[in-house]
């Protein structure tokens, strides 16, 4: 898999980390704490997810389709405002 980092171009996937799920919103009860923490879902098709560029260390909000793994739009994860 390649991803295409918005500052060093399209690199392969061995120079991003999975960082996590980017749809997840943290959560202002305790109670739903745990379910922020150890539940996810499995979802078929578009997802965003953060990654981390090691090489440029920058963090990055990727829309990967999760059966093809093909990427969507990239963009670097401090452009992104909360709640999108
Ligand atoms: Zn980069």
């Amino acid at each position: 898999m390649r991803l295409p980092c918005p500052y060093c171009g399209e690199r392969d996937s061995r120079e991003f980390t999975y960082r996590g799920d980017a749809g997840l919103v943290r959560p202002d009860t305790e109670e739903a704490m745990a379910d922020y923490v150890y539940l996810r879902d499995n979802p078929l098709g578009w997802h965003k997810e953060y990654w981390l560029h090691t090489v440029c260390r920058t963090w990055l909000v990727v829309e990967r389709h999760t059966q093809t793994h093909a990427p969507g739009a990239v963009t670097a994860a401090r452009s992104r405002r909360a709640g999108s």
